[in-house]
């Protein structure tokens, strides 16, 4: 029990910022970092669910701000510095690549590329200057493979993957990782939203259309956010240093099928 215990605070005195932190994936980051003893902040939209997270224990702060805005970001992290970026926020847009709007491209590459390269360029230098820090960008299996239908999102999610493997490779003799966690199709708001998009439209019920989607995966369900969170606390670990410019897959199999 004690090597349990100890195990969940592998992280403590450590601080951490997540990106999205107010449900989905970046909830469950935002938990499992505090359980294993890091004071996390989490960022969003929406004050009123970031307090809520924050009054559930999931957080210690928030900071309420649209991480596409990079003025504000700028604003933000003036004089803060943490040990981990959790780069998780963003939306998924599809459409077919012919009628895709380019505003709705744009704004892929703002959410998944765009901000977390500025959240890293203005908390890097602090990590460079303490000897450690872990940038970890929450990429996806669209980072590795292509889908139909999301191509704003498929582009978007390599880019982050690219970045990823170079800034590992600046910074790699300074005690600072970069990698990418690559979910696949996860239980949260963003999925189960769409296939109760899909039901409306095909006069299915939602249990019916994910229970077809999910018979022609590896794994035969959808990604649990904890199982994404167990991931991101791994690679934030002290004994993960020698762990740079991954993307670490989570995905079932999916993407080896
Ligand atoms: P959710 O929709 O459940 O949560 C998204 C989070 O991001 C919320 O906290 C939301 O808060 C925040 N957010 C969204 N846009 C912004 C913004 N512009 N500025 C600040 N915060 C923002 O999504 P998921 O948890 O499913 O997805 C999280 C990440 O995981 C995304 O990067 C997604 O691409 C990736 N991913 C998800 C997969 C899945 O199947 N669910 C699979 C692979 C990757 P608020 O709306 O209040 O701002």
């Amino acid at each position: 029990m004690s090597g349990q215990r100890e195990g969940q605070q592998r992280l403590a005195g450590l601080s951490a910022l997540v990106t999205g932190g107010s449900r989905g994936i970046g909830l469950a980051i935002a938990q499992a970092l505090t359980q294993a003893g890091c004071g996390v902040t989490i960022m969003g939209r929406h004050a009123a669910s970031l307090d809520e997270a924050v009054r559930n224990g999931a957080a210690k702060h928030q900071i309420s701000a649209d991480v596409t805005d990079l003025d504000a970001l700028a604003a933000l992290m003036a004089g803060k510095q943490f040990d981990i970026l959790v780069n998780n926020a963003g939306t998924a847009i599809s459409a077919p690549f012919a009628k895709q709007d380019p505003a709705a491209f744009a704004a892929m590459t703002a959410q998944h590329l765009a901000a977390p390269a500025e959240l890293s360029r203005l908390l890097l230098p602090a990590m460079l200057a303490k000897g450690f820090g872990r940038i970890i960008n929450i990429g996806s299996t669209a980072s590795v493979q292509g889908y139909q239908g999301v191509a704003a999102y498929v582009a978007a999610k390599h880019a982050i993957l690219g970045l990823t493997r170079a800034l590992a490779l600046e910074v790699a003799k300074k005690g600072v990782t970069v990698n990418a966690v690559c979910p696949g199709f996860t239980a949260t708001g963003l999925i189960l939203e769409s296939m109760a998009d899909t039901a409306r439209k095909t006069g299915q019920t939602p249990e019916e259309v994910l229970a077809k989607f999910v018979s022609k995966k590896p794994l035969g369900r959808l990604v649990e956010p904890a199982e994404v969170a167990f991931a991101v606390v791994m690679l934030a670990d002290p004994l993960a240093s020698a762990i740079n410019g991954q993307g670490v897959v989570v995905d079932g199999g999916e993407s080896i099928a």
